[in-house]
């Protein structure tokens, strides 16, 4: 018996990094699987799933787009019957970007995903979820939701907004039996942090720099983060709502 069995999960953002390794995981744990992204390559990993004998089906999907999140809610009623567990984990880093310096366009289209799209997601999955009796939301946030850094003004003003945004969620929602918390990664190694880096003038100081904020002493994998997000989509976390998650290799202890 998986720890999520006979749970039906929407997963955003979910053709790589992240999104991907929490969809495989949910699989592996029982639930079906709505795998949705704005790219392409969110097909191939929902074939995988479904070839070594997971639940899974894809629909492509911009988290911006309020008529997507329509056409999302309708694929996963359609090929599953409902939704239990929304994992709202699109995001963009956005580079590096200087207060100063930095267009309003850039700006907008950070908080674009990373905030209006966890709304939206709640918006439309939430009916849902209470129409079938309640289930578990997850937003992925960050450490950069709970301390600042230099150069990603943005990225942090996004993902504070959705620690927040995930506390008055979890008030409003404890009465439909709808738990929703927020994780806060360190870094870990995906496309996302990789981009990063490689667009950076000095890379591997970057690197080195950011691993040295890691008491552990690495970059953490997706498959650590997607521990966190079944355990927080299962029963096992059934008393837990408006908590923040914090899977950071210590970033934040000190
Ligand atoms: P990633 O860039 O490797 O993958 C993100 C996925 O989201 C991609 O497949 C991309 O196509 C998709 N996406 C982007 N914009 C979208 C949109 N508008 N609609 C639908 N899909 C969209 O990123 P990741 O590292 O896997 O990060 C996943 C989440 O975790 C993000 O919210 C990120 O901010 C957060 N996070 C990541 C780290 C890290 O170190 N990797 C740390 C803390 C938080």
């Amino acid at each position: 018996q998986g720890r999520v069995e006979g749970k039906v999960a929407l997963v955003t953002g979910a053709a790589m990094g992240l999104g991907a390794a929490t969809a495989r995981a949910l699989a592996a744990e029982g639930a079906a699987v709505l795998l949705t992204d704005l790219d392409p390559a969110v097909e191939t990993v929902a074939l995988e799933i479904s070839a070594e004998g997971g639940r899974a089906a894809f629909v492509l999907h911009d988290v911006t787009v309020e008529a997507e999140w329509a056409a999302a809610v309708a694929a996963a009623t359609a090929h599953f019957g409902g939704i239990d567990i929304l994992v709202n984990n699109a995001g963009v880093s956005g580079g590096m970007g200087e207060l100063m310096t930095q267009s309003l366009e850039d700006w907008r289209r950070i908080m674009a995903v990373n905030l209006d799209g966890v709304f939206l997601g709640m918006r439309h999955c939430g009916p849902v979820m209470a129409a079938g009796g309640g289930g578990s939301v997850i937003n992925l946030s960050s450490i950069l939701g709970k301390v600042g850094l230099a150069g990603a003004a943005a990225y942090c003003a996004s993902k504070g907004g959705v620690l927040l945004l995930t506390k008055a969620a979890a008030l409003e929602w404890a009465p439909l039996g709808i738990r929703v918390n927020s994780v806060h990664p360190g870094f870990i190694e995906t496309p996302m942090v990789a981009n990063a880096i490689a667009a950076s003038e000095n890379g591997n100081e970057m690197r080195d720099g950011l691993v040295a904020a890691h008491p552990l002493g690495r970059f953490g994998v997706p498959g650590e983060i997607a521990g966190a997000v079944v355990f927080l989509a299962s029963d096992a976390a059934s008393f837990m709502t408006g908590a923040e998650m914090v899977v950071d290799g210590g970033y934040l202890a000190r």
